[in-house]
């Protein structure tokens, strides 16, 4: 039943993802895998291969697959690395980049989707994946040196603390601007000043302090 809907997906992948440019075969093989759909609220599972991000609860949202294939190539991920993801949100991208890479590290600062995600992401199987229900853009999980960084939700500007628990000759991807005005980043560390390069406009939910306990939620 949980591996149901390839149909769909294939479609996904070759309308909105190969014919948008993504030429990455490992990220369209795995997007072709996973179920999108046990990551989406049941009311809405038959849009989960639809062009579009969906509402997950909590005012968050699961990516549109297009930003999900376009930043796991920008990762440039060939089973090698070790890779934290800021904002888990639904657990759809660390599924995806737990195929893709050695080991997932990702973090939610909305404790009760942390939880759910985590759940889905055993039921899956990705047992390579770590989920921290923290605000990585100030507590990073102490689980570094990182290979490859990417961050679901966007940013003022780069948080330096990410960046530092990246290691030299990694990337890191992220949306970063204000309101609808948002583009896309890949950082690359060096010895030097970072290579810096511009990708697409894009629209993410914002990257915010603090931790929300499911307590705490009315
Ligand atoms: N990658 C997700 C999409 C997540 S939307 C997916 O595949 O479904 C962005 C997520 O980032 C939201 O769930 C939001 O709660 C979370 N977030 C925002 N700021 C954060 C922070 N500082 N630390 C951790 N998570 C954060």
């Amino acid at each position: 039943m949980i591996h149901d809907q390839s149909v769909a997906r294939s479609r996904m992948v070759a309308e909105q993802l190969e014919e948008a440019g993504i030429d990455d075969r490992r990220v369209l093989h795995v997007m072709r895998e996973v179920p999108r759909h046990v990551f989406v609220p049941k009311l809405l599972r038959h849009r989960a291969y639809h062009g579009c991000a969906l509402p997950i609860g909590y005012d968050q949202t699961i990516s549109q697959p297009f930003i999900v294939g376009l930043m796991s190539a920008l990762l440039e991920l060939d089973g090698t690395q070790h890779v934290l993801e800021v904002g888990t949100g639904s657990g759809y991208q660390a599924a995806i980049l737990s195929r893709l890479a050695r080991s997932v590290v990702t973090a939610e600062r909305v404790e009760p989707l942390a939880l759910r995600a985590s759940k889905i992401l055993e039921e899956l199987g990705c047992a390579n994946v770590e989920v921290y229900a923290s605000d990585a853009s100030d507590a990073v999980p102490e689980r570094g040196p990182y290979d490859a960084i990417i961050v679901t939700a966007c940013a003022d500007k780069l948080p330096s603390p990410l960046f530092h628990h990246l290691r030299e000759g990694g990337v890191l991807v992220i949306p970063i601007g204000q309101g609808e005005q948002q583009t896309l980043y890949r950082y690359r560390k060096t010895a030097a000043e970072p290579i810096i390069e511009r990708s697409v406009a894009c629209r993410f939910v914002p990257l915010l302090t603090g931790v929300v306990r499911k307590e705490n939620h009315a």
